[in-house]
């Protein structure tokens, strides 16, 4: 049996990044980078104002004071978005809003809050520093400066940034395009009262939710009978579309394992056995004129999302571009004893939490690869590794989080 970590670095040895394509800003969203951007002008691009005030030559206020106010005119108002072009000059000052650049001669901007908030006149309590309430052009970044840098990843504030500096697009990494299939006679789409002994695609809905998630295009193509040339027709269907493939089912040894049987006729995929509880029966290899990654994951519910952590995941972020492909894993106490067959790795469901600051974890039903509901319920799997058989309470183990965006 191959072990997971030799099987994870064979599959990390045949997918690579994706060929960097430019993209509209928007796309570009959970994207890795595959350039440096630089600021072409300087953010801010002109000296602004940082409130709502007037925009006044702070010596013209040294002796203001809440007793001894000082009077200036005020000549004008400027507005964010307008360009003024009358100057402040001594004894004199222009209404200003936040974000409205500052008008030449002014050199401070005084809180509308420490003034009788004048129109024609404007009493002002306070003195403000030269510069005060002034945002200066390249506060933020100087032109030229760096903006984002090649491999990070455009997250809501990069984004940002892209856009403050006028980036409507930009080279990245493009998101991987998955095609997800179920293979079986006895599975079905749910919402039909099923027929004796058939079951519904629990594997299809999964593992495109577990793309999705992952920041990859999911496309669930359905459900293929147990018959190798209709598979073979789908899967060259599909590949069209395609930056890898997952199927799941038809892995093992019976008779009717098909997706074994017409994609090892290829001699591209291997089927192995990986010393892994649960998920032992694991396909992977390439497909098609591309050579499109595929992995032909176990039917077993619980097998398959549980290889999609451990393999499918890192594969797609390598495809993605980004520089750390391993899994989460965080360190907890063990809250109750758990024993684990020797000689492979196991993924127990479980469920971590926080207790008097430090994180604990809690083995969540049964280890049978069918026990849907436990993972459903669980937020973490105990990594239990290949040598140990059994791990006392109170002990310090490996757990891997899985996905969740609430509860
Ligand atoms: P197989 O690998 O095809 O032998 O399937 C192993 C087990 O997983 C069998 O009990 C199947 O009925 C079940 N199974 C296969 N595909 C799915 C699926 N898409 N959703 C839920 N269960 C499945
Ligand atoms: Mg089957």
């Amino acid at each position: 049996m191959k072990t997971v970590e030799q099987h994870l670095a064979d599959v990390l040895s045949v997918v690579g990044p994706l060929g960097a394509i430019d993209l509209q800003l928007a796309e570009t969203h959970g994207c890795v980078l595959a350039e440096d951007v630089y600021a072409p002008a300087a953010l801010p691009p002109f000296d602004n104002s940082a409130m709502d005030g007037y925009a006044v030559q702070a010596a013209d206020l040294s002796g203001a004071g809440a007793d001894g106010p000082v009077a200036l005119s005020v000549v004008g108002d400027v507005m964010a978005g307008s360009w003024q072009s009358l100057a402040v000059s001594s004894g004199s000052c222009l209404r200003i809003m936040t974000g409205a650049p500052m008008p030449a001669g002014a050199d401070a901007v005084v809180p509308v809050e420490w003034t009788d908030g004048g129109l024609a006149r404007v009493q002002i309590r306070q003195a403000p520093r030269e510069g005060q309430h002034v945002r200066r052009a390249g506060d933020d970044l100087q032109a030229g400066e760096i903006v984002a840098r090649r491999n990070g990843v455009v997250h809501a504030a990069q984004l940002a940034l892209l856009a403050a500096v006028g980036r409507d697009h930009a080279l990245v990494r493009p998101k991987p395009r998955v095609v997800v299939l179920s293979t079986g006679d006895e599975v079905v789409e749910p919402g039909q009262p099923p027929r004796p002994g058939q079951i519904y695609d629990a594997n299809g809905y999964a593992l495109t939710a577990l793309v999705t998630e992952a920041g990859s295009h999911a496309y669930r193509a359905g459900i293929v009978p147990d018959d190798i040339d209709r598979l073979a027709a789908v899967l060259d269907d599909h590949l069209i579309r395609a930056d890898l493939m997952i199927t799941s089912g038809g892995v093992s040894v019976g008779e009717r394992d098909v997706v074994k049987k017409a994609l090892s006729r290829l001699g591209t995929v291997r089927f192995e056995r990986v010393a892994m509880q649960p998920g032992m029966p694991q396909g992977f290899g390439t497909i098609g004129p591309d050579a499109t990654p595929i992995f032909c994951l176990p039917g077993n519910p619980v097998s398959a999302l549980i290889a999609f952590e451990v393999f499918v995941r890192p594969a797609l972020r390598r495809m993605a571009g980004f520089g750390n492909v391993s899994a989460d894993l965080v360190s907890a106490r063990l809250l109750e004893p758990l024993s684990a067959p020797a000689g492979k790795r196991q993924y127990r469901r479980a469920e971590l939490t926080m207790h008097d600051g430090e994180q604990v974890v809690r083995p969540y039903g049964g280890t049978g690869s069918h026990l849907l509901a436990g993972l459903a319920r669980a937020n973490a799997l105990i990594v239990v590794d290949e040598e140990t058989t059994e791990v006392p309470e109170g002990s310090l183990v490996e757990v891997l989080l899985l996905t969740r965006t609430n509860g």
